[in-house]
């Protein structure tokens, strides 16, 4: 009896040897420009964190021409559009519109041969141009397909977005609908996100009465109280596997070096792919926290009575950012189709961990993967960012033939 992988490697070719397979193939080739046009044009609509409406719309018009069905806009913003198929469970495909650069950033977009430049035309141009070009190709060549296809451009993926789109998808129903999701993003064929890394970050904010650094000695020191807090959180122990990681990032307080200071505020950044492991530092640091609020208690307590003063010191822990973990089993039917495919192109990809869109169904229990949209990028995040076409012919046929897989063909 052959084994599971030979099996799932007969049905890639099988499914990449179909005449409507290949025939979408020539599309993807013969239609670079066209894919390289929508890519200029979206990314030369502003999309900040909040702000991604007018790209949303201009998605919106490009799936009605595609064909897609059942064109929408959530409530999030999220714009939908489905190919149909047999039962109600669908393959999800998904895309984020948003980026990092805030309204008013100068979008000079442009393209010079097989490049393309400015901020956000990989990140994540490459990936909305590689879900416009799998649907219209899927389109082109009328594929038919078992499952139905759900195309996703989603908003808030980046930042302060915390996954807001697809969290908003995930909890709309789209856990129980949706069997499989592709997440594209950014450029490259060479990785497939298969571990989530999770973030929880915080904003620690410490107040006290404040007061002069000479009448008002004694009074209890907010920034002390964080350095205590500090001290005490850095000893926490972290795994290695999972990999697990902290980081005091920003620290902020006081107004003069001769004035006891009314707060002081730091910025924590916690990440693991296990949610066990973030929990667990989460409550380190709080723990750290009481405990420099009472060590700085104390010490003010411990003065003479002269010095004494009301201690009135009162902290806070705010969430500024969560993002789930999770992690796929290494048995996973995506895994096992992914591999296939890049076995079939002669693909070679590392599975990476990262903090995409991706992270919201892997940490349902769900199976998904993200995967670039093909070509080469860089500058991600940056003014100077850039995609390269060259080779985007090999993602896309990647993208695609997992998709199909996924969703069954013939
Ligand atoms: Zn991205």
């Amino acid at each position: 009896m052959p084994d599971a992988t030979e099996t799932m490697q007969e049905e890639i070719t099988r499914i990449a040897a179909r005449p409507e397979v290949r025939s979408a193939n020539a599309w993807l080739r013969a239609q670079e420009p066209q894919i390289a046009a929508w890519q200029l044009e979206l990314a030369r609509i502003a999309a900040p964190p909040f702000g991604e409406g007018p790209r949303g719309e201009w998605l919106r018009d490009r799936f009605f021409e595609l064909g897609l069905q059942d064109v929408r806009t959530d409530d999030a913003g999220n714009v939908l559009g489905q190919f149909p198929g047999v039962g109600d469970r669908h393959i999800a495909v998904s895309a984020h519109i948003d980026t990092v650069f805030p309204a008013g950033t100068p979008l000079n977009i442009r393209q010079q041969g097989s490049r393309l430049y400015g901020p956000g035309v990989s990140d994540n141009g490459a990936g909305v141009a590689a879900l416009l070009a799998v649907a219209a190709a899927i389109r082109a060549a009328n594929i038919p397909h078992s499952l139905p296809i759900l195309f996703i451009g989603n908003v808030g993926e980046e930042g302060e977005g915390d996954l807001r789109g697809m969290r908003h998808i995930f909890s709309a129903g789209g856990k129980d609908s949706i069997l499989y999701s592709v997440v594209l993003d950014g450029a490259g064929s060479d990785t497939i996100v298969a571990e989530a890394l999770g973030s929880r970050r915080f904003e620690v904010i410490v107040r006290g009465p404040g007061g002069h650094s000479w009448s008002d000695f004694g009074a209890p020191n907010p920034i002390l109280v964080l350095a205590r807090a500090i001290q005490g959180f850095a000893q926490t122990p972290v795994s290695a596997a999972p990999k697990t990681t902290f980081n005091v990032g920003v620290i902020r307080g006081g107004t003069s070096v001769n004035s006891i200071p009314e707060s002081a505020s730091m910025r924590v950044d916690i990440r693991s792919t296990s949610m066990g492991e973030m929990e667990r530092l989460e409550a380190a640091l709080r723990l750290a926290l009481d405990r420099g609020m009472e060590e700085e208690t104390r010490a003010v307590e411990k003065r003479t009575p002269t010095q004494r003063r009301p201690c009135g010191l009162s902290s806070e822990i705010v969430p500024i950012g969560n993002r789930p973990a999770g992690e796929l089993a290494p048995n996973a039917h995506i895994l096992q189709v992914i591999r296939a495919v890049d076995a079939h192109l002669g693909n070679a990809a590392q599975i990476h961990r990262a903090s995409t869109d991706a992270n919201v169904p892997l940490s349902l229990g769900r199976e998904a993967i993200a995967l670039g949209g093909g070509g080469a990028g860089g500058g991600a995040h940056t003014l100077q960012e850039w995609f390269d076409c060259i080779g985007r012919e090999l993602g896309l046929r990647r993208v695609l033939l997992t998709t199909l897989a996924l969703a069954g063909v013939g």
